[in-house]
């Protein structure tokens, strides 16, 4: 029963555009009427009807230790009562700054901001002040937030140029930004070869998490670098979901690759609003006001969000962590595709630790087009039939699922009961 959450959306909306503050949580993909959360403890949460579900969604990533865990509450507490903002820098953030530098050597110093898009828009910026130039490369399939630069997607057929993704992004500002294929290095090189001199960086998730979850491929991130120093670009890793997710030291810490510049978020707040860009000290030293390239936030380095951010890293500290994370993402990972080989159903999931994505298709999942290829009209069958069954997923073919430090294997092994029934449902059909 969901009387109370389609009460709610019906309110919502005559509210707010949609009955929602960002797009995916409106259901648009999977259909229905969204089920409204009231509170969460751990791996699990209910919803406003008091129907349990194990989560997998986390907030869409940060909330690594589950649900108000006690420590990071605590935190929070203690910050709020000593005061929720001062518009002075506090020790919290000092704090949060020290372990981001420690735990990420290619980040040398950190700027603080409310928000993973705020942190791509000011990388960018950077990149451009930096190099002097204008135009930058992203891929097809990644995201890395709503600026107007990054919602952009490739130009038809010969032309390289990107073109609007949404009404009121400039065409003139879109065809700055160059689209290419994620994991074809080929397609960075030719666009490389147009332009030779007016690509500022280059900007990549390193585990693409915005079309399920995609790994590089063999030797992707480490060619990006070389055409970055071959045409004298900035390689920009957007770790806003990976950072602190997948290793004590992000992605960076797997790959062995240095990128100039790092955007982080979800995960570094603990659940409370909050991003962060860092880099090599040269180049932090071009922000304001130690150098010329303006960025600022009357909110940014919030006491709260730090509090929680350094909490929650302190949860995941080491590497016996991400260890748990793996060993439960692994479980996962071989109990879906054993309920999906024993009902003869294409799937193939792609996982990095504790972020994943079950994709019902036949074929290796390498990039974009892979993943569009999937049966997502099942896959939407699949959402709800899940979610009757008291498993939260993200209402998304596109989004990857999460796991905390508090999802142990008995609910894994809900999820997968849970997988194995769904499948036969949607799937199979009895
Ligand atoms: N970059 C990546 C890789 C993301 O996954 C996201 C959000 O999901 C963003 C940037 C934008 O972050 P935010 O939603 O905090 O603005």
């Amino acid at each position: 029963i969901t009387t109370r959450s389609h009460s709610l959306f019906d309110t919502g909306q005559t509210l707010m555009p949609g009955g929602v503050s960002s797009p995916v949580r409106a259901w648009k993909s999977v259909g229905g009427v969204p089920i409204h959360m009231e509170r969460g403890r751990g791996a699990l949460v209910w919803d406003v009807d008091g129907n349990e579900y194990v989560d997998l969604v986390l907030s869409y990533g940060p909330l690594i230790a589950g649900h108000a865990h006690p420590a990071v509450i605590e935190a929070i507490h203690k910050a709020a009562e000593r005061g929720t903002t001062f518009g002075t820098t506090t020790e919290g953030e000092i704090e949060l700054a020290r372990r981001v530098v420690e735990r990420m050597p290619v980040v040398e110093q950190v700027r603080f901001v409310n928000s993973g898009t705020e942190a791509t828009m000011s990388a960018l910026r950077l990149a451009r002040a930096a190099t002097g130039r204008d135009r930058f490369l992203k891929f097809d399939g990644c995201y890395h937030g709503h600026g107007d630069s990054f919602l952009v997607k490739a130009g038809s057929g010969a032309l390289t140029l990107g073109t609007p993704d949404s009404p009121g992004v400039p065409a003139e500002l879109a065809a700055m930004t160059l689209v290419a294929d994620y994991n074809q290095l080929d397609s960075v090189a030719r666009l490389f070869e147009e332009h030779p001199r007016s690509i500022a960086c280059v900007f990549v998730e390193p585990v693409a998490g915005n079309m399920g979850c995609v790994r590089p491929a063999q030797g992707f991130l480490g060619g990006l670098r070389e055409l970055c120093d071959r045409y004298g670009a900035l390689l920009i890793f957007d770790e806003v979901m990976t950072g602190f997710r997948v290793a004590p030291g992000g992605y960076v810490e797997i790959s062995g690759v240095a990128p100039d510049l790092v955007t982080l978020g979800k995960v570094i707040g603990g659940g409370l609003p909050i991003g962060a860009y860092g880099g090599r000290l040269a180049l932090m030293q071009e922000i304001a006001p130690a150098g010329n390239v303006y960025q600022a936030g009357t909110l940014s380095g919030n006491p709260l969000a730090v509090a929680a951010g350094a909490a929650t890293l302190d949860l995941v500290a080491d590497e016996a962590a991400y260890q748990q994370l793996e060993r439960m993402g692994a479980r996962l990972q071989r109990g879906l595709e054993q309920a999906a080989r024993q009902l003869d159903v294409p799937l193939v999931v792609g996982r990095q630790g504790s972020m994943l994505c079950p994709y019902l298709t036949g074929q290796t999942v390498n990039g974009f087009q892979d993943v569009m290829d999937s049966d997502r009209a099942t896959w939407n069958r699949f959402f709800h039939a899940m979610l009757k069954r008291g498993i939260h997923l993200p209402p998304s073919p596109f989004e990857a699922w999460f796991l905390s430090t508090a999802h142990g294997q008995e609910h894994i092994d809900r999820v997968i009961d849970a997988a194995a029934e769904s499948l036969r449902e949607v799937a199979v059909g009895d």
